[in-house]
C-alpha cells in the first residue's frame, strides 16, 4: 500500500489507476500504417504500454488480468485529431468538461492543439499527464502569430499581432521560451514577417505549420519549410491562372473556380508531394462552413452536448460575421467548390501527398469534439481514400507527422496503450468508427458504461454552464 502511495506520488500514475494488466483476447488487430489486419489476437496491456500482441491460439490467457473478449471486435490505435482548439479565449466556457471527455469518449486520444491560451493547455496537459483528469495527449502551439484585420482588430483569441519581422521573432522567441511544442501562423501576418517567423522557428527548432496567409503563396510557403497546411489553403488560388488577383485580395469563388488550370495545378501537387507537406483539409468544417445558412439534421442529436452560450454568443457571433461573404455567392456555386475539394483532396492523395485528419473543433460552427473526427474520416473516404487510407490519417500519420512513432501509432509491443475498440469493422464500412466497445486511454480501460456514463456527465456539464 505504502509502495503503491509512493508511486502515485511519484506521478506513476497509471500503476495506481490499473494495477491490474488488461488482456484483449481474440481480436482483430488493425495495423493502419502497414495495412496489417491479424486476426484472433491477444493484446496485453500493462501500465500504460502495450506489452505484447500475440496469436490467442497459441498464447493461454495471462493469469491475473483482467480479461476483455475481443471475439467479433476490432482494436485500432487511438485516433488523434490534427486540428483543435480546446481553450480558444473566451469562447468556450466549461470546455474543460465538456471538450476532454468528448475527446475520449469518441476514441480521440490525441490532439494536436492549433491555438489556444498556453498556459491553460498546459495545466490541462499536466493533470492529464497526472492521471487526475481524464482527457487526450496533446501537443501545443500556445497562441497564433496574426496580422490586425483592416478594422485594426485580431479576427480570434489566443493570437499574438505580428506586424514586422521583428514582431514575428519576437513572439516566435517569447513561445519558445514558454514551452510551446510548434508555431502556428494564421491568415493575416504579411510576407515579410511570415518569413522571419518561419526562419526564427526554425532556428528555434520549432516546426511551423497553419494557413497559407493570404498575401503568401503556396508555394512559398512549402519553400519556406512549413511543415503543414490546413484548410486546403492557397491550392486553389495556386492553381488558378489568376493567383496574382488573390494575393492582391482582389478574388472571388467565381474567379477561383472557373481560372483553373490542370498544368499550374499539377506541377503545385508535384511540389507538395515532393517536399511531402502534410495536408489538414478540416473537410467537416470546409463542408459545415460553406453551408451555414442551410439546415444541417446531424446537429440535433449533438445538441444535448452544446452548452446554450457556445450556441447563442460563440457560434452565433462566428455565423453572423461569415454569413455576408457566403451569401455573396450562390448555394450552387459553394456546392460545387466542396465536390472540387473532395476531388482536389483524391488528386493530391493519389499524387503521394500526406494527410492527416483535423477538424477545427470547437471554434468550427457546430463541429462537435471527437464525433467530427468520425465524420472527417468519413470525408476523406468520399474522397477516395480506402478506409485503411482514412484511418492512417488519425493514426499512423500523426505519429510519422510528429516523428513519435516509437511510442505511438500502432497497436504493437512497447508503445502507449491508446486504443479503440469496435463493434463492427471499420474497413468494410469507416462508419463503423463509431461502434465503439471500449477506450483505453494511457493504459486506462473506460468500457462502453463507461464512456455512456461520461457522455451524460457532458450532458449534465452542458447544461451546468453558462
Ligand atoms: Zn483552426
Amino acid at each position: 500500500m505504502r509502495l503503491l502511495a509512493a508511486f502515485c506520488l511519484a506521478g506513476v500514475t497509471a500503476f495506481c489507476q490499473q494495477p491490474t494488466p488488461i488482456a484483449i483476447t481474440h481480436v482483430t488487430v488493425i495495423n493502419p500504417g502497414t495495412s496489417s489486419i491479424q486476426a484472433n489476437r491477444t493484446v496485453v496491456i500493462s501500465g500504460d504500454r502495450i506489452t505484447s500482441v500475440s496469436d490467442a491460439a497459441k498464447v493461454p490467457s495471462p493469469k491475473n488480468t483482467r480479461v476483455i473478449d475481443g471475439t467479433g471486435q476490432y482494436l485500432i490505435p487511438g485516433l488523434w485529431d490534427m486540428h483543435v482548439h480546446s481553450v480558444f479565449g473566451d469562447w468556450f466556457p466549461g470546455g474543460r468538461d465538456i471538450i476532454l471527455p468528448l475527446f475520449i469518449a469518441n476514441g480521440v486520444t490525441g490532439v494536436r492543439d492549433m491555438g489556444g491560451d498556453a498556459a491553460a493547455l498546459m495545466a490541462w496537459r499536466k493533470e492529464i499527464a497526472s492521471g487526475k483528469l481524464i482527457g487526450p495527449r496533446m501537443v501545443i502551439s500556445g497562441p497564433m502569430l496574426d496580422g490586425y484585420l483592416p478594422n485594426g482588430n485580431l479576427r480570434f483569441p489566443s493570437s499574438i499581432p505580428v506586424k514586422t519581422p521583428a514582431d514575428a521573432i519576437a513572439a516566435v522567441d517569447s513561445l519558445k521560451k514558454q514551452g510551446v511544442d510548434f508555431i502556428k501562423i494564421q491568415s493575416e501576418i504579411s510576407l515579410d514577417a511570415y518569413r522571419a517567423a518561419a526562419a526564427e522557428a526554425h532556428k528555434q527548432g520549432l516546426p511551423i505549420v497553419g494557413h497559407v496567409p493570404d498575401k503568401v503563396r503556396l508555394r512559398e510557403v512549402v519553400e519556406a519549410g512549413q511543415t503543414s497546411v490546413e484548410h486546403l489553403m492557397g491550392i486553389f488560388e495556386g492553381c488558378s491562372t489568376e493567383e496574382d488577383k488573390f494575393i492582391q485580395g482582389q478574388g472571388n469563388l467565381k474567379l477561383l473556380l472557373g481560372t483553373q488550370d490542370k498544368q499550374r495545378c499539377d506541377s503545385l501537387i508535384k511540389l507538395l508531394a515532393q517536399h511531402q507537406t502534410w495536408q489538414v483539409p478540416t473537410l467537416a468544417w470546409q463542408r459545415g462552413g460553406e453551408f451555414l445558412d442551410q439546415p444541417d439534421p446531424k446537429r440535433a442529436p449533438l445538441d444535448k452536448y452544446v452548452p446554450a452560450y457556445w450556441r447563442d454568443v460563440t457560434w452565433r457571433r462566428f455565423t453572423d460575421e461569415m454569413m455576408p461573404d457566403l451569401l455573396k455567392d450562390p448555394l450552387a456555386l459553394r456546392q460545387d467548390y466542396f465536390a472540387r475539394n473532395l476531388k482536389m483532396v483524391g488528386a493530391m492523395h493519389r499524387a503521394g501527398v500526406p494527410f492527416m485528419a483535423g477538424t477545427d473543433t470547437a471554434p468550427g460552427v457546430y463541429i462537435m469534439p471527437g464525433f467530427s473526427l468520425h465524420d472527417e474520416l468519413a470525408n476523406f473516404v468520399e474522397a477516395g481514400f480506402t478506409p485503411m487510407e482514412s484511418l492512417q490519417t488519425a493514426t499512423s500519420n500523426p505519429a510519422k507527422f510528429l516523428g513519435t512513432q516509437a511510442s505511438m501509432g500502432a497497436v504493437e509491443s512497447g508503445k502507449n496503450a491508446d486504443l479503440v475498440l469496435l463493434n463492427a469493422n471499420p474497413l468494410t464500412d469507416i462508419r463503423n468508427i463509431r461502434k465503439i466497445s471500449a477506450v483505453i486511454v494511457a493504459g486506462r480501460l473506460l468500457d462502453r458504461a463507461a464512456l455512456d456514463q461520461m457522455l451524460m456527465q457532458v450532458e449534465a456539464a452542458a447544461k451546468r454552464a453558462k
